[in-house]
């Protein structure tokens, strides 16, 4: 049975460029839409040098060679001038594509080959992985833009038509970005892009997923998707009636990485729509975030499941005022309950954490929370978004689940949904399924369940079908033990796998263990066997660590985990 959306909302045949600005040459507001955090006084970028900078680049593009259709790869942490980036390279019709900037150059070299990209911008910091693996992909050194180095501050930058040249010279052929800014400027004033004949068929981006189960996948996404994403957020932040009044002290930190799907969506088009100001940090650091949080009196949070956790767990997260903060959303990994209620206590001014849902191949959110619904504290992921619909269907396929609480895989569909996986037929049809009457259904490899069966039910997910560990035929969701086991006050952080001992699969769990603990493994295996069914227990055992690895949009690799649970006691 599906689940239709509350909400039906227009969606504007427009690039996302036109969507955020309005044009290209009507008069902007100069309110600030992102600020360096370190020197939020000289270092920031106004909405009206926002769209003026991205036309900088794009001119640069374009006189570089950029084709419309070409692909423009970044690979880079965040820094104010990255959604400008993004924004040119889409105003010169080229299609955007970021990396995780922890890339090694293999994994580069492979995004690069994969997406096909025939420009670079790179980190200065990360230039020796970016520049051989140009190398190994066969781009040009001259395609390669270095970002960092010696940039002016922005209002400087984009005041000038020199910009300095920066590192060029130390990077062997290499160029530093801000050359492609040279001489453009009273140009771009007057420059108006050129809007995309069929923005619901012209990419404006190859978002690559998270690699969580694989090698990370090329999501194809339209200008109309990008569009109709952020119109539904904005959507559903208007349903409260305070909102407009909220907005004039609205202010955010970006630590999200603006190459995935989560940050850049929000940060890079929904924020600055919004004319909200966003402070971008340059890497993540959770006392420095608290830092900000106090000083900019920042009013709204959207995390990742390891920075709630961090809220709850960190000591330093008590000896900041967090009373700014209204409004705290998670998503991209499962967030236990009780780890949000722990934050929601601290924070005096806030409702409770409003988890969403979503996934690259649905360009970001599909599930949210009503702002006035008073049920958010349900653990649940919200309800659909406007325009969009799901089912839950049997793991095999074939039949649709019917029965409000009963688990199946989530299939989604609606305008933000990908055209299909960059170069990758044979997975795009394994992944897209289309309806008798053309609908394209997205098999999310989720599992779910529903609370009511009618347009705006609730949804809550239990874990990826993947990741489920199988006990003896029943299905064990490693997301539920590891939010039971940070409910442990000796646990700082817990991830759980399954490992093949004398054939059969077992819960194993990895622990950060509080540094004031005495509790030894044994002591957590024990407080676990009083809290689940028997075939739930770590009867793969339990085993310290001094860090989970994560991603950097907040996800466990747990496939790292399993690959060492093998080697220490697997068959
Ligand atoms: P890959 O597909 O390359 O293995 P990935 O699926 O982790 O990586 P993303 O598109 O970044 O890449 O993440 C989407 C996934 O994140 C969803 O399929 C879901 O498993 C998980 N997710 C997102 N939001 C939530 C949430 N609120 N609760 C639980 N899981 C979530
Ligand atoms: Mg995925």
């Amino acid at each position: 049975m599906v689940i239709n959306s509350r909400w039906t909302v227009d969606i504007p045949r427009s690039s996302l460029q036109k969507w955020i600005f309005g044009s290209a040459t009507e008069p902007l507001a100069d309110t600030k839409s992102f600020i360096d955090p370190e020197n939020p006084d000289s270092n920031y970028i106004t909405l009206s040098d926002y769209r003026l900078l991205s036309k900088r680049v794009a001119l640069g593009l374009q006189k570089a060679g950029l084709k419309t259709g070409e692909r423009v790869l970044i690979f880079s942490g965040n820094n104010i001038f990255f959604p400008s980036i993004f924004l040119g390279v889409l105003m010169a019709g080229g299609i955007f594509t970021g990396a995780n900037p922890t890339m090694v150059t293999r994994e580069l070299a492979y995004q690069l080959r994969d997406s096909g990209a025939s420009y670079m911008f790179v980190a200065e910091a990360a230039l020796k992985t970016g520049l051989e693996a140009a190398k190994e992909a066969g781009l040009p050194r001259d395609r390669v833009f270095i970002l960092g180095g010696n940039t002016p501050v922005a209002p400087e930058l984009i005041a000038s038509t020199n910009p300095s040249p920066g590192v060029q010279g130390k990077a062997e052929g290499a160029r530093h970005w801000t050359e492609l800014l040279v001489g453009n400027r009273s140009q771009a004033e007057k420059w108006s892009w050129q809007e995309p004949a069929d923005p619901e068929n012209t990419l404006c981006c190859l978002n690559y997923s998270s690699g969580t189960t694989g090698v990370p996948k090329g999501v194809m996404i339209t200008h109309y998707s990008y569009v109709a994403n952020s119109v539904g957020v904005v959507y559903i932040n208007n349903l409260d009636p305070q909102f407009q009044e909220k907005q004039k002290r609205a202010r955010m930190v970006c630590f999200l990485p603006l190459y995935h799907a989560y940050g850049q969506t929000y940060f890079v088009a929904t924020m600055p729509y919004l004319r909200t100001p966003v402070y971008i940090m340059q890497g993540f650091d959770f006392v420095k975030l608290l830092t900000y949080i106090q000083k900019f009196r920042i009013t709204t949070l959207a995390c990742v499941p390891p920075i709630v956790i961090a809220f709850a767990k960190h000591p330093a997260a008590k000896k900041f005022d967090l009373s700014s903060i209204e409004s705290i959303g998670s998503g991209a990994a499962p967030l236990g309950l009780e780890v949000a209620r722990e934050v929601e206590k601290m924070l005096p001014n806030a409702d409770y954490i409003r988890q969403g849902w979503g996934m690259t191949e649905v360009t970001c959110t599909a599930m949210a929370w009503d702002p006035n619904s008073t049920e958010g504290s349900s653990g649940g992921v919200g309800e659909m978004n406007p325009n969009c619909k799901a089912k839950l269907m049997s793991l095999d396929g074939k039949t649709e689940i019917t029965k409000a609480g009963e688990r199946g895989e989530l299939w989604v569909s609606g305008p933000t949904l990908m055209r299909g996986y960059w170069n990758k037929p044979e997975q795009t049809a394994d992944t897209i399924v289309v309806d008798g009457d053309g609908t394209r259904w997205l098999k999310t490899g989720d599992i779910s369940y529903v609370e009511k069966y009618e347009p705006g039910g609730i949804f809550h997910i239990v874990d990826r079908s993947k990741e489920l560990i199988k006990v003896k035929g029943n299905q064990v969701a490693p997301a539920e033990l590891e939010a039971l086991l940070l409910e442990n006050p000796d646990v700082n952080d817990a991830a759980v796998v399954g490992v093949t001992i004398n054939g059969e699969e077992l819960p194993r769990a990895y622990i950060v263990r509080n540094p004031k603990s005495k509790a030894s493994e044994q002591d957590v295996a024990k407080w676990m066997e009083g809290k689940v069914t028997r075939y739930k227990r770590l009867k793969g055992g339990v085993v310290f660590v001094a860090e989970i690895p994560k991603n950097p949009s907040g996800k466990i690799l747990r496939k790292i985990l399993r690959e060492r649970a093998a080697k220490e006691v697997g068959d």
